[in-house]
């Protein structure tokens, strides 16, 4: 038998009025985490557990603070850290986060230091997936979106993602082009978009997948690190750029855009990287944007193209 769900701490799902709709995402990871990087050595540390569910707790409160509750979890499993931020004291600060209106999403990291990845094998997706959903659900607690490790997604996650009723994905960075990591973003738009059954091919003349796709903010000059709302990767005022560049383009085609941030709680013990993510987040609704969670962004695209069927 399942607990029952715990109680939302925020009733309102109606997304503001905005130029910008934006879904702090938060990966709960840890450092150091590299392998792809032949200049670090493929490292990858052990997770440092106690520590993570101090600094997610930490951020937690931040965001409640900052952001009304309105933001998503991406807890890592991989290859290297299958279920260790998917038990114990962990999902405590997972219904803790659920309470205030957060919301929890399955994030797979499949890769092999130095050898490759496994997003494309569908036995094995299918199976991670089943796990992180069934370890949350037995925590009380429905995932409502999935997310891939570096941005990996493969045609068939379409099909896996609606067979276990997660209709969210927060897997792309419009632009980018990584055969070798299933990360294959070129045919992507800027803004959250229901997924074709093919996300590499033009949606033109394609049936819609009932997968909602939101995408990380980005300046739509690629997806290098300066392209996008990657916090750590960037800085305030590159930041800044990008988030006038997506303000723009709300203007422009005169519909809101709907996109994530991203920051990671293992730079909570960097005063510097903490700090850029506190006033960035100060930043979001005092120039155009609203903080919303996944399920409120899609209801809010939703909503909208029925007001203008
Ligand atoms: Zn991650």
């Amino acid at each position: 038998m399942r607990p029952r769900e715990p109680e939302s701490g925020s009733t309102e799902t109606t997304a503001p009025a905005a130029e910008i709709l934006l879904v702090p995402l938060i990966d709960v990871n840890w450092l150091v985490y590299a392998p792809f990087d032949p200049a670090r050595g493929y490292r990858v540390d052990p997770p440092d557990v106690a520590k993570s569910i101090g600094e997610t707790r930490a951020l937690c409160r931040r965001l409640r603070e900052q952001a009304g509750g309105r933001y998503i979890l991406t807890p890592h499993s991989g290859t290297y850290c299958r279920s260790e931020y998917y038990e114990g004291e962990m999902l405590e600060v997972y219904r803790e986060a659920v309470a205030d209106g957060a919301e929890l999403c399955v994030h797979l990291h499949e890769e092999i230091k130095g050898a490759g990845t496994r997003y494309g094998e569908p036995d094995h997706m299918a199976a991670m997936v089943q796990d992180c959903k069934n370890r949350l659900e037995d925590a009380g607690i429905s995932p409502v979106a999935y997310r891939g490790g570096h941005y990996a997604y493969a045609p068939f996650m379409n099909r896996l993602l609606e067979n276990n009723d997660i209709l969210i994905d927060c897997s792309c960075a419009p632009g980018m082009d990584y055969p070798d990591r299933e990360a294959i973003w070129t045919e992507a738009e800027l803004s959250a978009f229901y997924l074709p059954e093919n996300p590499r091919r033009p949606s033109t003349g394609q049936a819609r997948s009932r997968v909602f796709e939101i995408p990380i903010g980005s300046d739509g000059g690629g997806s290098a690190y300066a392209n996008i709302l990657h916090v750590e990767q960037s800085d305030l005022d590159n930041l800044k750029r990008v988030w006038a560049a997506i303000r723009e383009r709300a203007k422009r085609v005169e519909r809101p855009q709907i996109v994530h941030s991203l920051f990671h709680t293992g730079s909570m013990g960097q005063p510097e990287l903490a700090e850029r993510f506190r006033r960035f987040l100060e930043f979001v609704p005092e120039h155009g944007g609203a903080f919303v969670t996944t399920v409120m962004a899609k209801a809010a695209y939703d909503h909208a193209v029925e007001a203008r069927v």
